[in-house]
């Protein structure tokens, strides 16, 4: 699946459960030639709302980390592991069998936008898209190549928003992105099936979980 082919499935999805409880699909935004790639866990309710990423105190406090990179939001690729709005208030995790039905767009985005630094915010996110067990609170601030690219596992904006010892760390975590969108990209591209350049991919198989 392409990415307008992806983008026009989940705009109508009922693939799963989550179709009932939000009002509008959050397919993502951002450029198709973006660097930087953040994924969150799913759709609260302002972004529910908006049918945008990252809006609310939420999106406020990722615009901020963003501006202090000189990176402003619209040179970000932004998205979240499940596309609509779980129910409950605040909203429940997505759950596995969510996460698994909309990881086909996830990863059709990913390759059309071939990142070199995915972030991967909070617990959820982070298990997915590094494969690993560990709390993120383990293994955050780390740059993990995978698939061609590094994913960098970070606190969620919501812990660190009523946190505060939790913010300051996030803070830290997004201090290192520069370098690492500086870096060469390491060379391993198995896992994802995916190419550097988009004219050599390949269908993509997905690894990811
Ligand atoms: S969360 Fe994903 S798979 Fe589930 S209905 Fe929404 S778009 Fe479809």
């Amino acid at each position: 699946m392409d990415f307008a082919e992806a983008q026009k499935e989940a705009l109508g999805c009922t693939k799963c459960g989550l179709c009932h409880s939000r009002t509008q699909v959050v397919f993502g935004e951002g450029p198709l030639n973006a660097e930087l790639f953040v994924v969150g866990e799913a759709p609260g309710f302002n972004e529910d709302k908006e049918g945008k990423p990252f809006r609310g105190a939420s999106g406020m406090l990722l615009d901020r980390l963003l501006d202090s990179l000189e990176l402003g939001r619209e040179r970000v690729y932004l998205t979240s592991l499940v596309k609509c709005k779980p129910p409950g208030s605040p909203p429940r995790p997505p759950k596995p069998s969510e996460i698994s039905a909309c990881r086909p767009y996830l990863v059709a985005q990913l390759a059309a936008v071939d990142p070199k630094v995915v972030v991967a915010l909070g617990d959820l996110a982070s298990r997915v898209l590094t494969g690993r067990k560990e709390a993120v609170s383990r293994i955050r601030g780390r740059a993990i190549p995978l698939d061609g690219r590094y994913v960098f596992p970070t606190l969620s904006l919501t812990r660190a928003l009523y946190t505060p010892a939790d913010r300051a760390l996030l803070i830290s975590d997004f201090s290192r992105l520069p370098e690492l969108l500086e870096a060469e990209r390491p060379s391993t591209y198995e896992t994802l099936n995916v190419t550097r350049s988009p004219a050599e991919r390949e269908p993509v198989q997905p690894g990811l979980w």
